[in-house]
């Protein structure tokens, strides 16, 4: 059967990581692939209670359809505690809650894209936000970054030559997959730069809670005088992922448009899981349970690099993240990512090449390690077994 598909699935790649998330879910693969949180922290009994909560004094509620925008008390804790911790003034009617902040990403190349128009990102940047966006048939235009986040003047440089340009998409907190953060000045001229041209921003928030070390900054959207950026974030970090919770932040009017998308694609999230979380958040303390999924995670970040600084050759670049879930490597220029994976694979270790987080450009010799999956002692393990195979493939 030959079959007429859209032009735009020819354009979409199949994810790099899910294909090689298939080759890690056997037990005695240590993984650094995915990006996934540890499962031992979920609120386990916590969840429980509110579930049943939830089911004997609001079933009904809980298993019928609800409101597209999502249910009003989430929203509104979720622009409290935006403006608490990053200078925002939202009420619930800038919220939407949305499946993962991942189908916020979809929605915002719905809402915004069509085909041709220009998306700049980081160099590199989160490999599912590229396939969202291009989806929509996009072009995507790279913009280098340092040590502060995007290079503004590459980023003037790139609105001035794309007039097609659309979308500024941006993770300024421990980047997936570099680990890094954007400084307080890169934050204000991003959102200087989006009101100058007339062109939005997508600041993408999934791990600004998991900070190890220094001060939480503000957001980009708390610098925005124009209305032009779009916030996302997500429980999927701090509380679980399965439930697929998280929300886009806007203007009003934003989101309107968001919700008349959404209607489109699913009607609403899921009634029973909102509740449930928001259940969670009224009779536990979510501040308390993100302070010990730090701790851990910081102890692991800590192994990482230290098991690196030992272990690996001395040529290597690595990132040292004050927050998130990963850190980037940039190996000898000589050495393939890709090849010493597949070496790796055989000694049952696993980590995503770095190619695939560049849109257009290639870069072989860099790639992404995830440190908050895996138990402590295996990340050590894990990682001395890399610098072996490593070390015997390119002496
Ligand atoms: N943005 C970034 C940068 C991510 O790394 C992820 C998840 N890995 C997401 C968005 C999507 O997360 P979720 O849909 O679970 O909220």
């Amino acid at each position: 059967m030959e079959y007429k598909y859209a032009k735009r699935i020819s354009q979409i790649k199949a994810s790099e990581i899910r294909e090689l998330l298939k080759l890690t879910e056997k037990p005695e693969v240590i993984s650094f692939a995915g990006g996934l949180p540890a499962p031992e922290l979920f609120p386990m009994e916590e969840i429980k209670w509110a579930s049943s909560h939830v089911l004997t004094h609001n079933g009904e509620q809980a298993l019928q359809y609800s409101s597209t925008e999502g249910f009003t008390p989430l929203r509104k804790w979720i622009a409290d505690r935006m403006n608490a911790q990053l200078g925002t003034s939202f009420c619930d009617e800038n919220i939407l809650i949305t499946h993962g902040s991942q189908q916020a990403l979809d929605l915002s190349g719905k809402v915004f894209l069509d085909e041709g128009d220009v998306v700049l990102c980081e160099s590199p940047t989160y490999l599912a936000a590229i396939s969202a966006f291009r989806a929509y048939g996009c072009e995507f235009v790279e913009i280098e970054t340092d040590t502060e986040g995007m290079i503004m003047s590459d980023l003037e440089r790139a609105l001035q030559t794309h007039p097609t340009s659309k979308l500024i998409y941006v993770i300024p907190n421990f980047q997936n997959p570099t680990g890094r953060t954007w400084s307080l000045k890169r934050r204000q001229q991003l959102a200087d730069l989006s009101a100058k041209y007339h062109v939005a921003v997508i600041e993408d928030n999934p791990y600004g809670e998991l900070r190890y070390e220094g001060e939480p900054l503000p957001s980009v959207k708390s610098f925005d005088r124009s209305g032009n950026v779009v916030y996302t974030g997500t429980f999927s970090k701090i509380f679980c992922p399965g439930y697929r919770i998280g929300w886009a932040a806007a203007e009003t009017d934003v989101i309107r448009k968001y919700v008349l998308v959404k209607q489109g694609a699913d009607l609403q999230c899921n009634t029973m899981a909102q509740m449930i979380i928001s259940a969670y958040l009224e009779n536990y303390d979510i501040d308390a349970h993100i302070l010990s999924i730090r701790e851990v995670y910081r102890r692991r970040r800590d192994i990482a690099i230290s098991t690196i600084r030992r272990y690996f050759p001395s040529d290597i670049k690595y990132t040292v993240p004050e927050g998130g879930l990963f850190l980037w490597l940039e190996l000898n220029e000589k050495i393939n990512a890709a090849k010493l994976l597949e070496k790796c694979l055989e000694h049952n270790v696993a980590f995503v090449p770095g190619n695939s987080f560049f849109p257009n450009k290639q870069k072989l010799n860099t790639l992404r390690i995830n440190f908050s999956n895996m138990q402590d002692d295996k990340i050590a393990e894990g990682l001395i077994r890399m610098s072996e195979v490593l070390s015997h493939m390119f002496p």
